[in-house]
């Protein structure tokens, strides 16, 4: 299992307050009701939220894939 918070943690900055203390939520949209509602297969989301001000993103998984993957998108996004 990928460890997000290590992966976001240091990387990930608010782009609204500029904080980097972070709080990592997963969410997976399995609901029947939201699946059969958008036509979509369960996606799993991780929800990156800021400890500071509560802003908060979502990054598909789908995306980020693996471990190695997400750092790769994270640098891209954040360049550390
Ligand atoms: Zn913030």
């Amino acid at each position: 299992m990928t460890d997000w918070y290590r992966l976001f943690k240091g990387r990930w900055k608010c782009p609204k307050c500029g904080s980097q203390d972070i709080i990592i939520n997963e969410h997976a949209l399995t609901g029947a009701g939201f699946t059969r509602l958008m036509n979509w297969q369960s996606y799993e989301y991780v929800a990156v939220t800021c400890a500071r001000c509560g802003y908060t993103e979502f990054y598909s998984k789908q995306v980020l894939g693996g471990e190695r993957e997400a750092m790769k998108i994270l640098d891209l996004l954040f360049g550390s």
